[in-house]
């Protein structure tokens, strides 16, 4: 595979296009790490590799339908092109992060079962959450869409959190995105990594983009023990 035009760069990827193959893209995952709607900013060498490699892993394992096409050398995959639905897909096993300081309540306090929300993708907005009512008066998605989404996001939870378990690990939360290809077929696409999702050990600790957001150090050796474990549970 020949790595055309840049299309898009974002804080953690380029994607370009791929010669001859315009139903592709090649994705290419930066070593830059960012919080906060890119307030906070840092980077270290490694991160792009391992978040291709979590993503990859994942993304060949779960059963919901995916872009992933195949990996290109140590930080690149080639994904089935997509028309992007901009709204970030998330489910919460436990409260953490923006949901738990909505409600005041403590990080990882349990909840009686999975909570899917939407957020519409608009940094200039700050990605705020929105109801699948919003979302399909608004016009950027269909409420059939939105019932197969949900149902792949909880399928996904599904599969993942009893990944997590095997290694003794705890899946707190996540993020996905999803998007449609020239054909109009739904798949999950962007990442799934250490930067998208809330992953403790069943003690507590958290491995994942919390150690940089949170200042607790060992950043890399967080998404360096959340790879090599789910890898260990396949
Ligand atoms: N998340 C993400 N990208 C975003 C916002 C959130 O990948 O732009 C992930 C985040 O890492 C966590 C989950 O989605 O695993 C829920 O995030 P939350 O709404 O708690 O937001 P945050 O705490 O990141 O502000």
């Amino acid at each position: 595979m020949q790595k055309s035009d840049l299309i898009y760069e974002g804080k953690c990827k380029k994607i370009f296009k791929v010669e001859g193959a315009s139903d592709k893209v090649w994705m290419e995952f930066k070593d830059n790490l960012t919080a906060y709607n890119n307030k906070k900013k840092s980077s270290f060498t490694g991160k792009g590799r391992l978040n291709r490699d979590t993503s990859s892993l994942l993304f060949q394992y779960l059963s919901v339908s995916n872009h992933w096409v195949k990996d290109q050398g140590e930080t690149g995959m080639i994904t089935q092109s997509l028309s992007m639905i901009p709204l970030e897909v998330v489910v919460r096993n436990r409260l953490a992060g923006s949901t738990a300081k909505k409600f005041q309540k403590k990080d990882g306090t349990p909840l009686s079962s999975p909570l899917f929300e939407l957020y519409y993708k608009d940094e200039s907005l700050g990605d705020p959450f929105i109801s699948s009512e919003q979302a399909v008066v608004l016009g950027w998605s269909s409420i059939e869409e939105i019932d197969q989404i949900k149902t792949m996001a909880l399928l996904v939870n599904e599969e993942f959190s009893a990944l997590c378990s095997k290694v003794n690990l705890e899946l707190i939360d996540f993020k996905l995105e999803f998007g449609k290809t020239s054909k109009g077929e739904l798949l999950l696409g962007d990442e799934i990594s250490a930067d998208s999702c809330r992953i403790w050990t069943t003690k507590g600790k958290r491995l994942d983009k919390d150690r940089f957001r949170l200042d607790l150090g060992n950043v890399k050796e967080g998404y360096q023990e959340i790879y090599e474990k789910l890898k260990s549970a396949i």
